[in-house]
């Protein structure tokens, strides 16, 4: 049950309110090359906007490893923001010190600020207590709306609930609204799709939808640690050596929960151009290598879908970079959208694929997070959404 505080249970009129959004952005050139999370925070901006409230907003970009990298900088962002929001948005050259001082003493009701990059810091990853006092500095309420960054323990997700009072913004509300009801209550049956590169980082994942799965669907590379775990010849593929004992257990503990491929599309070499063929899952020649789930899988795996009340999707099905490969992953994108389930997907790959696939409005929720949302898939409380006061019932 969602039960954590949002921007619509506490007074924000006249109050400096600091939201933390997830405004990582991939840029090009100087530019945001695809806003769909900054659009995301955008209901929470207006409504604190409307409600008379003065919005500060921080963010990390990217990767800087605690140091100021120019092209990592938010003042991007921050032009962007006001293009989408038809008003100035103030920009503070650092998220802490004179700069953020100064620019949020000034601001007023109705106006927006966005700070630097909080990474520039290496004190944000480490959640340093003195750092989040001057983040939290001169503000009066913390509103987390960054679902994608709130299974990371850091200061300006978690160490900032120390100095204010802390509650959901409405983007983090509907991720946690979807993933939180449908795993706690799905409309059955319920279908879960797993794939991508590695079974190692998804274990816990697939032990955690063991319990609460009807059928559990497995593609990508995942699937050849299955396969070589009942004793199929792999040839080049990737298989995890270490996790293939793992592999053994999960199948052993799952019944028929499992679905595995029938078919694979192999080629001879991890290239566009290499050979292609599409072979029965055990007659993989050596030195040939799987990439995609093949044609009957496809088939055999639209038909589970089909049937199912409630999708969860995290995870390619094949190399869908490389256009030979991305049947598998487009083929479910396209089950998943026609199913009529509620589906909800989430991690980047698979969200692009049903992106690319046109089909994103025949789908529930995409989720903005994929580690967020794959944490939560294996039933972990995100360290961000547990510093949210509670709801008094
Ligand atoms: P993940 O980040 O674990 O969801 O993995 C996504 C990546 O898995 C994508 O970049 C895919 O290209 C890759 N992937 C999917 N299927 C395979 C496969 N059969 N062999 C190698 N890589 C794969």
């Amino acid at each position: 049950m969602f039960n954590k505080k949002t921007v619509r249970d506490v007074d924000v009129t006249g109050k400096k309110v600091l939201v933390r959004v997830d405004f990582n952005v991939p840029l090009k050139e100087g530019a945001v090359a695809d806003d769909t999370r900054i659009r995301a925070a955008i209901p929470t901006i207006e409504y604190l906007l409307q409600h008379g409230a003065a919005v500060v907003l921080m963010s990390h970009l990217g990767r800087p490893k605690g140091k100021r990298v120019p092209e990592l900088s938010l003042r991007p962002v921050a032009t962007h923001l006001s293009h989408l929001l038809g008003m100035p948005v103030v920009f503070a050259e650092d998220c802490i010190g004179e700069p953020a001082e100064r620019t949020k003493a000034a601001l007023k009701p109705g106006e927006v600020l966005l700070l630097e990059n909080t990474r520039f810091h290496p004190e944000e990853k480490k959640n340093d207590p003195e750092f989040a006092r001057q983040l939290a500095s001169g503000c009066d309420l913390f509103v987390n709306d960054a679902f994608g960054s709130a299974h990371r323990a850091h200061a300006s997700t978690v160490g900032v609930a120390q100095y204010l009072p802390a509650v959901a913004g409405f983007l983090m509300e509907k991720e946690l609204r979807y993933l939180g009801q449908t795993l706690e209550n799905p409309e059955r049956p319920f279908v879960s799709i797993l794939g991508g590169a590695k079974i190692s980082d998804k274990i816990g994942v697939i032990r955690n939808l063991l319990t609460k799965a009807d059928r559990i669907l497995i593609g990508g590379g995942m699937a050849n640690t299955f396969f070589a775990a009942q004793g199929y010849r792999m040839g080049k593929s990737l298989v995890e050596a270490d996790a293939v004992e793992t592999a053994k257990a999960l199948l052993a503990d799952a019944g028929d929960k499992l679905q595995l491929p029938v078919d694979l599309v192999i080629a001879d070499a991890f290239a566009e151009d290499a050979q292609r063929r599409i072979v029965p899952v055990g007659d993989i020649p050596d030195g040939w290598m799987a990439l995609d789930i093949g044609p009957k899988t496809v088939e055999a795996f639209a038909e589970t879908i089909h049937g199912a009340r409630t999708v969860v999707w995290n995870g390619p099905m094949g190399v869908f970079e490389m256009p030979p490969f991305a049947k598998g992953t487009f083929g479910v994108a396209k089950a998943v959208a026609e199913s009529g389930a509620v589906s909800i997907v989430g991690g980047g790959d698979s969200v692009a694929a049903i992106k690319q696939s046109g089909l994103a409005d025949k789908i529930t929720h995409l989720s903005t997070g994929g580690g967020a949302s794959l944490e939560m898939l294996e039933g972990k409380v995100l360290p961000g959404v547990a510093v949210l006061e509670d709801k008094e019932s």
